[in-house]
């Protein structure tokens, strides 16, 4: 097979291989990395069709992780799709109002980031070995939320790492909270920044880029690797659902062989839908890739003029997981649409860094017609929810209701009936508050708790075990500091 090694966004020269570029997460010039080549299958779609989701997993992986063995990328895959899964099929596809959700929520926290983060530890512990690291891996991350206890819940009490998460002290749900703050493992922290999730994500990139800080861990044995969506370790097992929705649609005869889709995807911080992208360029028969946002919508902006600007207010909205102005996996987009030329993609990400904001050519607009841009309001959200429900019967969290609503929008403004999947990105149980608001406008209970027992009521679908564990769970982490005081919690972690 044909060996993918990983350049920069900012330095096309540089050569990794896969699992060196797994341990490290952001290349040192700040660029992220992409495979040299994007691959093509080499099995059929009739042949992925009768495969299982990590038979599928495997097909996909392999192309892309290609200094992993075939027995340690399936060791790598068996260990993350098992049972922390509640449906055997890893994820399902549920056919409400026209579309087709891909129900990617059914892991260990009721969220999309378990399809990633319950691989990365294995990639990054293999790609370890592989390398003969013999430091401690520090995972550092920001979350808005779900990558959070996704990481936590993946790295918890995995021998040879440790994790520490930041994330926007009430810029989260109660019940992402809830879960994060109860966390066990020794090797896991918990910290709340006073700030938002863009402080967080810009203040963890600076600790990245900190020689100081690399030369005084790397003399205590420790070194820092990267859960976040950045890391080619997540994006490219998301790559996986996609070509598994597509392969058990022609299973199921839901469409015709090399008939094309539309998949629409609730964004933030955009590593899922370039997942999405990325198949397409593999080769999956994708027609548009519809980019739905909250009122965060600089991507909507983005998409629509062809200007990046993050100069805006940023708004704490009900889907808060895409509370997001700066999208950070956007730039291997970006990197891709200027002919992979470093140089621009430098002079973009320079321009964004000091001004806000940067503006592309007409041909890297033109690069990009496959996106269409649709948002959605917290009102239109939680109406989309309401109708969905009344018409039948289905639940969707607020995340998936944005999708659901652009998708809707565009449908109407296009006429375009092409078959489509949203991602459904989470749990209704994740966000039930603002859900409830939306199916059940008298409830006046405050209980968080009392609300979750009422959704099930009214869903018919039974309390998740990730929800039923944290009921009555202690509080293990209860820090919170200041957005300049990040390094020293980290120092103090590792002491
Ligand atoms: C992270 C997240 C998103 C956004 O996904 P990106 O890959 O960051 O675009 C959407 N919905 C939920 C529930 C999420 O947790």
């Amino acid at each position: 097979m044909e060996e993918i090694l990983y350049k920069s966004t900012r330095n096309s020269k540089l050569r990794m291989s896969a699992s060196k570029a797994i341990l490290q997460g952001l290349s040192e010039d700040g660029g992220l990395f992409m495979p040299t080549k994007i691959p093509e299958f080499d099995v059929s779609f009739d042949e992925l069709k009768t495969m299982d989701y990590r038979g599928v997993a495997y097909e996909v992986m392999k192309l892309y992780f290609s200094d992993f063995t075939e027995e340690e990328l399936k060791h790598c895959i068996a260990s993350a799709y098992d049972e922390k899964f509640d449906t055997e099929n890893i994820v399902d596809l549920v056919y409400a109002d026209k579309a087709y959700y891909l129900e990617l929520f059914h892991g260990a926290t009721i969220a999309f980031k378990d399809m990633a983060l319950s691989i990365l530890p294995h990639l990054m512990t293999t790609a370890a070995k592989k390398n003969d690291i013999d430091n401690d891996i520090v995972i550092l991350t920001a979350t808005s939320g779900d990558t959070g206890k996704a990481a936590l819940a993946g790295f918890d009490s995995v021998p040879g790492t440790k994790i520490i998460v930041f994330y926007p002290k009430g810029g989260v749900s109660f019940i992402q909270e809830r879960q994060m703050v109860t966390q066990t493992g020794l090797n896991t922290c918990v910290i709340g920044i006073k700030g938002n999730f863009d402080d967080a994500q810009s203040a963890v990139k600076n600790l990245f880029a900190d020689k100081e800080l690399k030369a005084s861990l790397s003399a205590k044995g420790y070194q820092f690797s990267s859960a976040n969506s950045i890391n080619i370790g997540r994006l490219i097992p998301q790559i996986v659902y996609y070509v598994y929705s597509y392969v058990k649609l022609l299973a199921e005869g839901k469409i015709s062989d090399g008939e094309k889709i539309n998949v629409t995807v609730p964004t933030g911080n955009f590593g899922n839908i370039l997942a999405a992208y990325m198949a397409k360029r593999m080769g999956l028969p994708i027609d548009k890739l519809i980019c739905a946002s909250n009122e965060n919508k600089v991507l909507y902006d983005f998409f629509t003029t062809g200007v990046y600007d993050r100069n805006r207010d940023f708004k704490l909205t009900n889907s808060p997981s895409m509370d997001i102005l700066i999208s950070s996996n956007l730039e291997r987009l970006i990197y891709l649409a200027t002919g992979e030329d470093d140089s621009k993609n430098i002079k973009l990400m320079n321009s964004l860094k000091e001004t806000g904001r940067y503006d592309i050519s007409a041909d890297m607009k033109s690069f990009m017609n496959d996106f269409v841009a649709g948002f959605a309001t917290e009102e239109d959200t939680l109406a989309q929810i309401a109708k969905l429900y009344s018409d039948t019967g289905y639940v969707l969290d607020t995340h998936t209701a944005v999708a659901s609503y652009v998708y809707d929008e565009y449908r109407k403004k296009t006429g375009d009936d092409t078959k489509t999947v949203i991602a459904s990105t989470a749990s209704p149980y994740k966000f039930t508050p603002n859900v409830l608001k939306a199916i059940d406008k008298d409830c006046a209970s405050e209980d968080a708790f009392e609300l979750v027992d009422r959704l099930s009521e009214l869903s018919g679908v039974k309390v998740p075990r990730a929800v039923e564990e944290i009921r009555n769970a202690k509080i293990m982490h209860d820090k919170v500091v200041e957005v300049s005081e990040m390094k020293d919690a980290v120092c103090d972690f590792l002491k």
